[in-house]
């Protein structure tokens, strides 16, 4: 039996024991409706208001603040489309993000765009960190929101969010943050960060899918998600899905609860990945090497084929995931990748390997074995390897 090396940890993560224990028993003795009163409904809003607690101390937020959502996609539609909806009636109709956010960002911001909202998509800069500047210049007197990840979830760099709540804070703007690749991997204080809302996941850190959250900073009022019952305070109506949201905040306690202790174990194995890899020629990393995530390595090998190189990765075990995109039908690398500066060819040769908590260093050690041969075999293949290898002798 092959090893299996799940490092794919930034597209989804496994649901940990311990939560999915959690939230068994909402799944089938305790399926009481939140909202009714007997002792059954009444075990289902305990639990509810339990994970509330804990996704808010999470964050440094009051559990009046957190609403709970079926994703990280839905909180930043949430977010940005209402407080936009909210701002226009001041006449404000301009947005400032990024051009490396995630899709539930950008195509939120371009279908505002054709409702006549103006967005400003920012730069960022060669190591995949926004300058601070570049944001304060962009402000405007009409500008509603900022929206900034905290994290980018292809290169995982961090970007400066204290110092970007701050700066909105100063110019009267509100501030929202796309946190789905931070929340359970960097400590995270919406009150001390200035942070207005902020979007998050569950199962990015061990809970399951199809559960987010939205903060919603006290005494923000932007239009309702879902209009319908009373449920999360009659701003996102709905039979609350009470184990999922037991499951989140199971998940969120237990990532926090040991974030340092975790982030040094997780980070020792990245730097180690990060360093061997690059000792193969003509590598380069992607993004910053020290604002960066824990768990995030993203490596691009001239002369590869990311397609290639994930399957003969899969064929011993090991789960990544690539920069290119063509088996989705579109020839396009990855927008992240190209906003950081790298030719068509390097940004098709990327590969992310995402590390959770859940790893080990025997699970380096084993990319560490089989990674190198694989792009040396994928290189003999290639013809563009040995066009760049002729060029580079004469
Ligand atoms: C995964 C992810 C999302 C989407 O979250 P879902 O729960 O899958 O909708 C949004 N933003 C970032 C940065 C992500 O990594």
């Amino acid at each position: 039996m092959g090893r299996f090396v799940y490092a794919d940890n930034a597209a989804t993560t496994r649901i940990s024991d311990s939560v999915f224990q959690a939230m068994v028993p909402f799944l089938t003795e305790k399926y009481g409706n939140a909202s009714s009163l007997y002792g059954l409904g009444r075990d289902s809003r305990r639990a509810i208001e339990a994970a509330r607690e804990k996704t808010a101390k999470a964050l440094g937020a009051e559990p009046r603040e957190i609403y709970f959502t079926s994703c990280g996609s839905e909180s930043d539609n949430w977010a940005i489309k209402s407080t936009a909806l909210a701002m226009a009636q001041k006449g404000k109709k301009h947005i400032i993000t990024t051009v490396f956010e995630h899709h539930a960002v950008l195509h939120t911001c371009q279908a505002l765009e054709r409702q006549g909202f103006e967005v400003t998509y920012l730069p960022v800069e060669p190591n995949g960190v926004v300058d601070i500047e570049k944001v304060k210049e962009a402000v405007r007197p009409d500008t509603a929101l900022v929206t900034i990840m905290y994290a980018n979830n292809e290169i995982g760099t961090i970007q400066p969010i204290p110092e970007i709540g701050a700066l909105c804070q100063e110019k009267g703007v509100l501030f929202h943050t796309d946190a789905v690749q931070a929340v359970g991997a960097v400590p995270i204080d919406v009150k001390a960060q200035n942070i207005d809302l902020l979007s998050l996941s569950a199962h990015k850190f061990h809970g399951p899918k199809g559960i987010g959250a939205l903060y919603i900073r006290k005494g923000l009022v932007i239009p309702n998600l879902v209009d319908g019952g009373g449920q999360e305070r009659g701003r996102r109506a709905g039979t609350e899905n009470n184990a999922y949201i037991v499951g989140l905040g199971t998940a969120i306690e237990t990532a926090c609860a040991s974030i340092e202790e975790k982030n040094t174990r997780v980070s020792a194995m990245r730097d180690k990945l990060i360093a061997q890899l690059l000792q193969i020629p003509h590598t380069r990393l992607n993004g910053d090497p020290i604002k960066r995530l824990p768990g995030n390595v993203n490596i691009s090998f001239e002369g590869v084929e990311g397609e290639s190189l994930l399957l003969m990765l899969d064929s011993r075990g090991i789960c990544g995931s690539s920069g290119s995109a063509c088996t989705s039908g579109s020839l396009d690398p990855s927008h992240v990748l190209l906003a950081l500066g790298l030719k068509h060819e390097t940004a098709h040769g990327s590969l992310r390997l995402s590390l959770s908590g859940e790893n080990t260093m025997e699970d380096v050690d084993y990319i560490l074995e089989q990674l190198p041969p694989i792009v040396q075999r994928l290189r003999d293949m290639s013809p563009v390897w040995e066009k760049m290898m002729k060029e580079e002798q004469n």
